[in-house]
């Protein structure tokens, strides 16, 4: 039986998912109770199983089939997608509590997956493989349990700017960005999304917390606009005219740049990209990652999993499928979009991603202060 199949079509999900996400409205008891048994449905018929895999995934791109035909080629272990955003992951593995049948977890950003972390959701696992293929600063801590979740692409968050407006000497670094010369230029995304929490704790890591506070400050001071919308929409924001300078990840300006619809063309071609602080700390790296489920019923599949994820074939479908960077040691992108952005050989951030975990609550804390909307 397959477990995407069921849940893709089974509309009491759907409807679980609308209402369970909604925090002003609770989900009412019944219908807790036809999840549960909808799930205990899934966990048996999961187990029932030879050699099966319940993937929970946040990333869902063209390449990922092809990612998963191999792996199942390869092991001969079937895999059953639950394709969800990462918030509404994070709920359902929540609501399901033991009797999960999630395997593996993939997630899209560090916070997410120290936020997931710290609810104990992932299982700590030990496998020299990724040991050996992954950077430690792309992984949750190791402790004598093992190892939470690993990251297996990154993508950096780079900063956009407008050359008929700023001079690149001036947006060389993030901590530039709060520099009065920029008084009304500056946009980003809301100051609380992942992507920005995520480098705002590297920040005052790096920084103190008197100093990153400043820093958060001076940004705001120098927008242009109250924050909103996406990465895409800083970017278009600066074609526009707009603003001066914005933050993207990377593989939001890859996608432009592949971009063949002719507003797109012109866009990219009105903007200029930086890799922030390459003569410093480096340019912040966060990742796409996943860990094994803390009530997995296939622990040897899903390690052979998270192992196959850490493959060179794999990491190359993996980093692809949304313009990233690979990850294991030895095994580089030749992506066209990241080459012309001079992508290619930049330095990131060491920074060991628990930091992310470590300063988050700090760093919302300081928004708020700081009113970064
Ligand atoms: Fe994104």
């Amino acid at each position: 039986m397959d477990v995407k199949a069921i849940v893709k079509n089974d509309s009491r999900y759907c409807y679980y998912l609308k209402r369970y996400n909604r925090p002003t409205a609770p989900m009412k008891p019944f219908v807790v109770r036809s999840i549960a048994l909808a799930v205990s449905v899934l966990a048996l018929s999961a187990q029932a199983q030879d050699k099966v895999l319940n993937l929970y995934s946040a990333r869902h791109y063209q390449t990922d089939e092809a990612l998963y035909t191999g792996f199942t080629k390869a092991t001969g272990i079937r895999i059953n997608r639950v394709d969800g955003d990462d918030a509404g992951i994070l709920n359902r593995l929540k609501a399901e509590g033991s009797s999960s049948p999630a395997d593996v977890v993939l997630l899209v950003d560090a916070a997410r997956l120290a936020l997931a972390d710290n609810q104990g959701m992932f299982l700590p696992i030990k496998s020299k493989v990724l040991d050996d293929a992954i950077p430690a600063h792309l992984r949750a801590a190791a402790t004598p349990e093992g190892v939470t979740w690993t990251g297996f692409s990154t993508r950096a968050r780079v900063i956009v700017y407008d050359p008929l407006r700023v001079k690149a000497a001036d947006v060389a670094t993030y901590e530039q960005l709060a520099d009065p010369k920029l008084k009304g230029m500056v946009c980003t995304r809301a100051g609380s999304h992942p992507y920005n929490l995520s480098l705002f704790t590297t920040m005052v890591e790096r920084l103190g917390d008197a100093q990153g506070e400043a820093w958060l400050k001076g940004v705001v001071n120098n927008m242009a606009r109250d924050p909103k919308g996406g990465d895409t929409d800083q970017v278009m924001a600066v074609a526009a005219g707009e603003c001066g300078v914005a933050l993207s990840n990377s593989y939001y300006v890859a996608r432009l740049l592949k971009s063949s619809k002719p507003e797109d063309r012109t866009a990219m071609e009105r903007v200029r990209v930086v890799f922030p602080n390459q003569g410093t700390s480096g340019t912040h790296v966060n990742i796409a990652g996943a860990g094994v489920a803390r009530y997995t019923k296939h622990p040897q599949e899903a390690i052979a999993f998270m192992e196959y994820l850490a493959s060179p074939a794999a990491q190359n479908y993996f980093a692809n499928g949304n313009n990233e960077f690979p990850v294991a040691k030895g095994v580089h992108t030749d992506n066209q979009a990241l080459k012309a952005m001079g992508g290619l050989n930049f330095k990131g951030d060491q920074i060991h991603l628990t930091v992310v975990a470590k300063n988050l609550t700090k760093v919302q804390q300081m928004l708020d202060r700081v009113g970064y909307k």
